[in-house]
């Protein structure tokens, strides 16, 4: 049995895991995807505003599974993060430099959801 892990820093927004989840298996070589959520991810990342609990989450996903890349997610119409798609992408961007920070050595990746919960990769 394979055990390729991928994680994956997305909203809590229901509408967004399976489209994530899908999308990623079927573009990379991943069995797996490690979840980790808050309701509007990229604004909390973005700003920092991040907890020692998410750090944890991220450790095991990248150290004790062994995940081979990072996704991190935003979303249109999102409850916690109401904010133009433009900006939302722009906290996308800077979430993703805000991760490779903490952990240089994966591919760190950004995702949109657009009105139609449809995955495009940034
Ligand atoms: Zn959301």
């Amino acid at each position: 049995m394979e055990n390729k892990f991928a994680t994956c820093l997305n909203c809590m927004d229901g509408r967004t895991q399976l489209p994530v989840i899908q999308w990623i298996t079927s573009q990379y070589p991943v069995d797996h995807v490690d979840m980790i959520t808050e309701a509007g991810m990229v604004e909390i990342l973005s700003s920092e505003k991040y907890d020692t609990k998410l750090l944890k989450k991220l450790n095991i996903s990248t150290i004790n599974h062994g995940s081979q890349m990072i996704f991190v997610v935003g979303h249109h119409d999102c409850a916690a993060n109401p904010v133009s798609d433009e900006l939302h992408q722009k906290q996308i961007n800077l979430s993703i430099n805000v991760i490779k920070n903490l952990i240089p050595s994966l591919p760190v990746i950004g995702l949109w959801l657009d009105e139609n919960f449809k995955v495009k990769k940034l």
